[in-house]
């Protein structure tokens, strides 16, 4: 369902130069039909995001994703938030209805889609997430939405990972832990999955890797590392070489993609095309 209309859309943080956004959804416009949706890469600095926001409306722009360091702070400048992103505290997809801004994350049903994709139910589950910052926060709703038995939460800073579990009281079970501690290394081994949210691994610092001894784990248990960029991280090699099934980050990138090109068009994009395309980018990078 096609049209030649002109729509404009964007990324909004700084930097974004680095984003694939802009490749991966003009090429599934483009396969679409609507070959005058323009995504473009707005890089807006931390003391600009008002001016920035009241643009989006001005220029009639129909949607923004939204990445760091806005994710937070751009809540106030918005019509409506959605409750995911109210739980969450955070918005990276922002649709604008004839002047009304209304924020989503999508990052949870993309996180959410991609272990059904890996047919992962997390139902009953012991997840273990490595890090304690925005993803995680995303990723820890996702979970305690799908009633997740027990979170375990290690961080390089234990306190951040507890506040990060007492944020979620009202709807889970988790507890932070420092990831050197032996409780921690008790939880490791009751894990049903091992998600990584943590930068370790990712472009350039390719050869890094959280500090976790994964023949803790016990056998089966899903080791999956959110970071796209290497596809496959240096964690998701060692735990493939010790025969644990593994997940890369690609799937929820798309995943969450794709829903906010649902809020944007009403119409579900060509997957396909999506994945080729960042595959080829990320493949050059
Ligand atoms: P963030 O808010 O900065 O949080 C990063 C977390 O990792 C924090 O807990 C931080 O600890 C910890 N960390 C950072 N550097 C560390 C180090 N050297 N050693 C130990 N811990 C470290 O970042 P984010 O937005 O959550 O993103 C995290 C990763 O997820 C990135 O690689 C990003 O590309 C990826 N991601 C992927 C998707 C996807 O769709 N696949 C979506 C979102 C994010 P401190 O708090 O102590 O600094």
């Amino acid at each position: 369902m096609g049209s030649l209309e002109i729509k404009n859309f964007g990324i909004l943080g700084h930097p974004v130069g680095h984003s694939l956004s802009p490749q991966m959804y003009e090429a599934a416009f483009k396969a679409a039909g609507f070959p005058n949706y323009n995504y473009i890469p707005l890089s807006i600095q931390a003391g600009k995001l008002f001016m920035a926001v009241e643009g989006i409306r001005g220029l009639g722009f129909r949607g923004v994703n939204v990445t760091i360091p806005h994710k937070t702070t751009i809540s106030k400048y918005l019509d409506a938030i959605d409750s995911d992103a109210m739980v969450i505290g955070a918005v990276n997809t922002v649709v604008n209805d004839g002047g009304m801004l209304t924020g989503y994350n999508t990052d949870v049903s993309g996180f959410l889609a991609a272990l059904a994709e890996a047919n992962f139910l997390p139902e009953d589950c012991h997840a273990v997430m490595l890090g304690a910052g925005g993803a995680a926060r995303a990723i820890l709703w996702g979970l305690c939405k799908k009633k997740a038995e027990f979170i375990t939460i290690g961080a390089r800073n234990p306190q951040k990972a507890q506040a990060l579990a007492n944020d979620f009281l009202p709807y889970g079970h988790a507890e932070g832990f420092d990831w050197h501690s032996d409780e921690f290394k008790d939880m490791l081994q009751t894990a049903d999955i091992l998600i990584n949210t943590t930068p370790l691994g990712m472009f350039p610092q390719v050869d890094d890797m959280p500090p976790i001894d994964l023949k803790l784990l016990p056998e089966g248990a899903l080791v999956y590392d959110i970071i796209y960029n290497p596809i496959e991280t240096k964690l998701l090699r060692t735990a493939k070489e010790l025969g644990f099934p593994t997940l890369d980050g690609l799937s929820m990138l798309l995943l969450q993609g794709k829903e906010s090109y649902r809020l944007y068009t009403g119409e579900i994009p060509d997957m396909e095309i999506m994945r080729k395309t960042l595959e080829k980018y990320l493949s050059t990078k």
